[in-house]
This record gives C-alpha cells, sequence and structure tokens, in this order.
C-alpha cells in the first residue's frame, strides 16, 4: 500500500479521523507529524465514540502501531489521560512509538497561552502547543530524550520557573519521571522506525493535524496555527522525504467550518449556518466551540490542491446537505471590486473578499449511510462531479455519515 498522506484542506475539522481510521485497516503504521493535543480526532465505531488528540487513530487498531513524530508537540498528562479512556472503552493498549526528539508541553506553557491573550485574540485551543513551539524555535524546549536524565529536567523546570506560575515543580519533575518510566520502551528513533516500515514496503499513513489554511505559512496568518499543517510537515514533522509519499489525499467537508477567529469568506451567519452546525454537529473535539459555518470555498480548496498537490480528495460529510433547495459553491472572489482567482496570504484582504457564487440544485432525499456511488441522488452526483471538474482532482471517498462505515469508496478517475 505504500505510503499515502491525509491533509485537511480546509481550517481542519475536516473528519480526517474517520478517513484515517479506514485507510489504517491495511496499514503497518499510523503517523502524526505535527501539532499536538490541540487535535481532536472523532472516531466512531462498535466500541463507542473515541475522541483522540495525541493518540494516531490508526492505533485502535491492533496491529497498527501509533507513531508521534518529532514534530509533535508531546502533553504527558493529556496522553495519559488519552491512554486511559481508551483503555476503559474496553480496547486494546495502542502500540505506540514516540520521538525522541518531540518537544515535551510543559503546564506553564497552557498559562502562557491564557496570560498573553494569544487564545483570545488567535481563538486557539488553549492546550499550550503554541508556546511550546516557541520554546522549541527558541532552542529552549525540554525534549522526551531530556527524560532520561532527572538533573536536566529539574534544572529545566526551575529555569522555566513554573513554581511563580503556582504549579509545584517537584511533582511536575515526578510526574515527568514517571511517565519515562512507564514509555521508556516507546520512546526511540521514529524517523528510522517509519523509513524501516516504507523500506520493507509496509503501509503508512500520515495523519495531518488542522489544515491548509491553519498553516503557519500557507494559511491566514495570523489566525493560524504554530505548526506545518500540509503534506510538507512530514518532512518537517518526521524526517521522511514527502518524495516517499505515494498518495495526497485532501480531506474537505462538502461545506465549510471555522473555528476560533479569522478571517472567513463564505460563511452564513444566519439560518443557513444554524442549519449546517446542528445537522453537521459542528462543535469543536477539543474545545467544545460552536463551529463557524457556511458554503464549500472552492477558491481555498484549488488553493490547498495547489500546495499539496493531491493526488484524490475525499469529500466527507455529503449527506449534512440532504433537504437543502439549492446548494452554493464559491467559485472566485472580488475584493475591492476586482475579481481574483487566488487565494490572497493578507488575512486582511481575505476578510475583504466577497465570494462569487456557483448555484446549484439540491436534492431531498437523505442519503445517510450510503456506500454505492451510484445509489446517490443525481444532484448529489452532480456535486461531486462538479468540485472535481473545478479543483482537477477525483474524488475518492465520500462520507454519508458519522460511522465508520458510512462512506463511499470509488476508485481514481
Ligand atoms: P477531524 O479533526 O478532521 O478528524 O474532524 P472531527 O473528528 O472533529 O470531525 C469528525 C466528526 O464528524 C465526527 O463526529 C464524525 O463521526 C463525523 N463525521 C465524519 N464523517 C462524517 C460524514 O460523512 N457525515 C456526517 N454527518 N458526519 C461525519
Amino acid at each position: 500500500m505504500g505510503a499515502i498522506a491525509v491533509i485537511g484542506a480546509q481550517w481542519g475539522d475536516e473528519a480526517k479521523g474517520k478517513i484515517v481510521h479506514h485507510l489504517c485497516r491495511r496499514a503497518r503504521m499510523c503517523v502524526r507529524f505535527n501539532g499536538g493535543a490541540n487535535a481532536g480526532h472523532t472516531v466512531e465505531d462498535a466500541r463507542g465514540t473515541a475522541r483522540l488528540h495525541l493518540v494516531p487513530c490508526g492505533a485502535l487498531y491492533p496491529g497498527c502501531q501509533g507513531v508521534i513524530g518529532h514534530g509533535v508537540t508531546v502533553d504527558p498528562w493529556v496522553l495519559t489521560d488519552e491512554l486511559g479512556g481508551i483503555l476503559a472503552q474496553g480496547r486494546s493498549h495502542p502500540e505506540l512509538l514516540l520521538s525522541e526528539r518531540a518537544h515535551l508541553v510543559l503546564p506553564h506553557h497552557r498559562l502562557e497561552e491564557e496570560r498573553e491573550g494569544v487564545a483570545e485574540r488567535l481563538g486557539t485551543t488553549r492546550r499550550g502547543v503554541g508556546p511550546c513551539y516557541a520554546d522549541r524555535a527558541a532552542r529552549r524546549g525540554l525534549r522526551l530524550a531530556d527524560l532520561a536524565d532527572e538533573r536536566r529536567v529539574r534544572e529545566h523546570l526551575r529555569a522555566a520557573r513554573v513554581a511563580g506560575d503556582g504549579f509545584d515543580p517537584e511533582q511536575v519533575v515526578e510526574d515527568l519521571l514517571r511517565f519515562r518510566e512507564r514509555f521508556a520502551a516507546h520512546i526511540g528513533d521514529a524517523r528510522a522506525a517509519i523509513a524501516g516500515a516504507l523500506e520493507r514496503g509496509e503501509g503508512v499513513v500520515f495523519e495531518g493535524a488542522q489544515g491548509t489554511l491553519l498553516d503557519l505559512d500557507f494559511g491566514t496568518y495570523p489566525y493560524a496555527t504554530s505548526s506545518t499543517t500540509t503534506v510538507h510537515g512530514i518532512g518537517w514533522g518526521t524526517g521522511i522525504s514527502t518524495a516517499r509519499v505515494e498518495r495526497v489525499l485532501g480531506v474537505t467537508k462538502a461545506y465549510t467550518t471555522r473555528v476560533g477567529e479569522g478571517p472567513f469568506p463564505t460563511e452564513e451567519r444566519g439560518e443557513i449556518g444554524d442549519r449546517l452546525r446542528t445537522a453537521g454537529r459542528e462543535y469543536g473535539a477539543t474545545t467544545g466551540r460552536p463551529r463557524r459555518c457556511g458554503w464549500l470555498d472552492l477558491v481555498a480548496l484549488r488553493y490547498a490542491h495547489a500546495v499539496n498537490a493531491f493526488t484524490e480528495l475525499a469529500l466527507t460529510k455529503l449527506d449534512v446537505l440532504s433537504g437543502l433547495r439549492e446548494i452554493r459553491v464559491a467559485v472566485g472572489y472580488r475584493i475591492g471590486g476586482q475579481r481574483v482567482t487566488g487565494f490572497p496570504p493578507r488575512a486582511e484582504d481575505l476578510a475583504r473578499a466577497e465570494p462569487i457564487y456557483e448555484v446549484l440544485r439540491g436534492w431531498e432525499e437523505d442519503i445517510a449511510g450510503i456506500r454505492d456511488y451510484e445509489r446517490l441522488p443525481s444532484a448529489a452526483r452532480h456535486f461531486v462531479r462538479f468540485v472535481e471538474a473545478q479543483v482537477g482532482v477525483s474524488v475518492t471517498f465520500i462520507g454519508t455519515g458519522p460511522g465508520e462505515e458510512a462512506i463511499i469508496v470509488r476508485g481514481r478517475r
């Protein structure tokens, strides 16, 4: 099966979790390369709903190892809780490998996000991920490999003045050492392990967190996340060259959502937005915040394709559009009276963009759970073909409901 990347093509929450989980049935490894506990991937299967923040989705399958690359910020407290939750659902303990080069999210990172008003201003998830990446870039972070050196851990926490923040540094040290003890056998050279799996021809799924439009460089800066969310994050966050990735699957909803602040040209604040939010259950998996909702934006999707060179698309949550008389899709923008087809680099310009819509026919039929493309109403098939033609990429997966079986799988055209 080779290497396949699953990349969010919008502002995150594209239902990547379900697609990754589906692909991992046949994979040996599921690899996270970016973000941290600010991600929230949901998998709904026979054992219930698993909300994962750090554990790679595929690791819920026995036989598929979850690998956390060095580009991921690891919060040991969140990871420990999450594993507890997974075991409580009667699942087996996921097989994990954490990169020794990954940086640790420490209690003061969360506080920093609050104190500096970053969470408020940019609408971040308050998980301390941004401050952890900032420490990494400033070369003052603590990495998983450092946990083997107790003195180093103590000194680090002293220098970070954890005590002044109301944390008991002794307790933090103790927690970290206990974490190290529990995971010692699972902290190692993740890059070499992934390279080995690829050498042996095993299936490796790279699970992107957040989406292209939240990328630190290609996203709507500064309303962005602090990591590389695009396909390029694979090299950045694991050390495996993107040249080794055979399939790049872009995941997009049949409409658009965004959490937190920042420009969103196709946002619908009225009835349509409410309807999409209710039908799509659009509330954040990490924060519970209601998501902003609007129409599908093909300007943004074409841009995401330009950045990632998708080999195929997954179009999720198509069932949410059922019952709408007409469906709008943005095919261009007008900014200050000028028609533009590109995605502007400045958030200020994007905020002024007025979408130019193409209006497509809707469908009445409930399509929930359909697994055969030919059984979709003709208007729904037309919608899919319209997206394919506009972006120039085949849609190979279509989501038709929350459950893991509610998916149409098609070949590439
Ligand atoms: P991720 O972060 O990209 O994995 O997205 P989330 O996990 O936040 O969102 C996925 C949510 O949407 C989960 O509750 C899924 O069960 C649900 N979901 C996934 N695919 C579909 C679909 O095709 N239709 C509907 N209605 N819900 C879906």
